[in-house]
């Protein structure tokens, strides 16, 4: 897979007329460049990105439902199961809030919003402010009623429904989990067949998946090249460099200090045994963008090679990649405070402390699919004090050159996370297997 992330880069930058042409590049209004090459691969060669990314998504709410169920019923008990949620959630919360400080502190010392020049600031906005409605819109239909409305709407009123864009995949977990109590509460020679059921259902979607992972190479190198050709223009990448620089180097030290640190002082599992481990998820995440196109991978990794017991995995998993966003909380923690500082809106420290609690939330709320962080982030601005006027069309238009590219990146540490905590959650319950022996050499390295 990486091999045909880094034929893919390397072919189009060279087959693109990015290289003859540096510098007198035809752009779109938007910053989009036009020339054949990229015609020729959004007609021909990103179609099988988009079937490799669509099959990932047909298998997510199966696989979620079946996991989920056979994760609860494997727990035999009900006090279990609150024991591995409780555990499940705090970590979730603790790695979300870690991510927010640290964007937020990253962005309150660098100051990104400073370094941009009002020319650049215009021409960001006159492009993407059509883009930037779009989004607000998205936002508004999502935004709640009432304070208690996101609980509302954690039930469904109808399963289909919720299972049907991939976008309320709470509901589903919901549902699961749910579906799941009512089984261990039945005596056991009643739910037999229907737990039979699901656990034969998990075992058929898990080898769906490993079906569908053999056009792994060929799916990823299509997402990347259509993702190389759809990159905006140099110019808007300077503009925007330092705030790049802020979101970026967070998500790295996320994904590269971190958790590879939770990892060596609570479990004494070595660095390069871990990445070894979770690396084509992580690729995965990068080219799909989405944490449930990569959940099924990311479960097949963390089961098969990071030694988390199948019963923490597909209990702890499905809600983190619906519910543990940390490279998203991030994210929105640096651009809320870079839209702020760009348009001079005064950062009282209750101000930050709202950005941080609302980029926890709105992380949570967040779905696992691509640009969704973008749409939460309105969620994030909608509570900057009104007095500060700050113009949510303009404000989101001006961070939407790089969303892509930052999508990419911070689903990363969101899978990392979801990962991390799993073998945590599974250490603390003496669910977490040893490595297998020929991983000692990278499993003693750190002793
Ligand atoms: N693409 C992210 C994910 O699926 C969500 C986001 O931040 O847009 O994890």
């Amino acid at each position: 897979m990486a091999l045909g992330i880094f034929a893919g880069l390397i072919a189009l930058w060279l087959g693109s007329d990015k290289v003859d042409e540096l510098g007198e590049l035809i752009l779109t209004p938007k910053g989009d460049r036009i020339n054949t090459g990229a015609e020729f691969v959004v007609a021909w060669v990103k179609p099988f990105g988009d079937i490799f990314i669509n099959a990932l998504k047909l298998i997510a709410v199966p696989l979620i439902i079946a996991s989920l169920i056979k994760g609860v019923t494997d727990l035999k008990d009900l006090s279990r199961l609150s024991s591995l949620g409780g555990r499940t959630i705090g970590l979730y919360l603790i790695t979300t809030s870690v991510a927010v400080f640290l964007g937020l502190g990253i962005a309150l010392i660098v100051k990104p919003g400073k370094y941009i020049n009002p020319d650049g600031r215009d021409t960001l906005i006159a492009a993407y402010a059509d883009d930037a409605s779009g989004k607000i819109e998205e936002a508004n239909k999502q935004k709640s009623r009432g304070p208690l409305q996101p609980l509302v709407d954690l039930v469904p009123e109808n399963l289909t429904e919720a299972a049907a864009n991939n976008r309320n995949m709470l509901q589903v977990i919901t549902f699961a989990l749910f579906f799941g109590v009512g089984l261990l509460l039945v005596p056991p020679e009643q739910s037999k067949p229907v737990k039979d059921f699901f656990d034969s259902l998990n075992e058929i979607v898990l080898k769906l998946i490993d079906l569908i992972m053999l056009a792994a190479p060929v799916g990823v190198f299509a997402l990347m090249a259509s993702m190389v050709v759809q990159t905006p223009s140099m110019s808007v990448f300077w503009a925007l460099l330092v705030y790049f620089v802020c979101v970026s180097s967070g998500l790295a030290i996320m994904v590269f200090v971190f958790y590879p640190a939770l990892v060596l002082i609570f479990l004494r599992r070595g660095y390069a045994w871990f990445f070894r481990g979770l690396s084509p998820a992580q690729f995965l995440a990068f080219s799909t963008s989405s944490s449930a196109a990569t959940l099924p991978v990311t479960m097949e990794r963390v089961e098969e090679h990071l030694g988390v017991d199948e019963e923490v995995a597909s209990f702890v998993l499905p809600i983190g990649a619906t519910v543990n966003m940390d490279g998203t909380s991030l994210y929105q923690g640096v651009a809320a405070v870079f839209i702020c500082q760009a348009f001079d809106v005064t950062l009282s420290v209750s101000t930050v402390i709202g950005i941080a609690l609302t980029c926890i939330l709105a992380s949570i709320g967040t779905a696992a699919v691509p640009s969704a962080g973008v749409v939460m982030l309105v969620v994030v601005l909608g509570q900057i004090p009104t007095e500060n006027n700050l113009d949510l069309v303009p404000a989101v238009a001006l961070i939407l050159a790089l969303d892509r590219l930052l999508d990419m990146m911070r689903t990363v540490v969101n899978v990392t996370s979801d990962a991390t905590v799993s073998m945590l959650v599974a250490k603390s319950v003496g669910m977490l297997g040893e490595p297998h022996p020929e991983e000692w050499d990278d499993y003693y390295h750190h002793k």
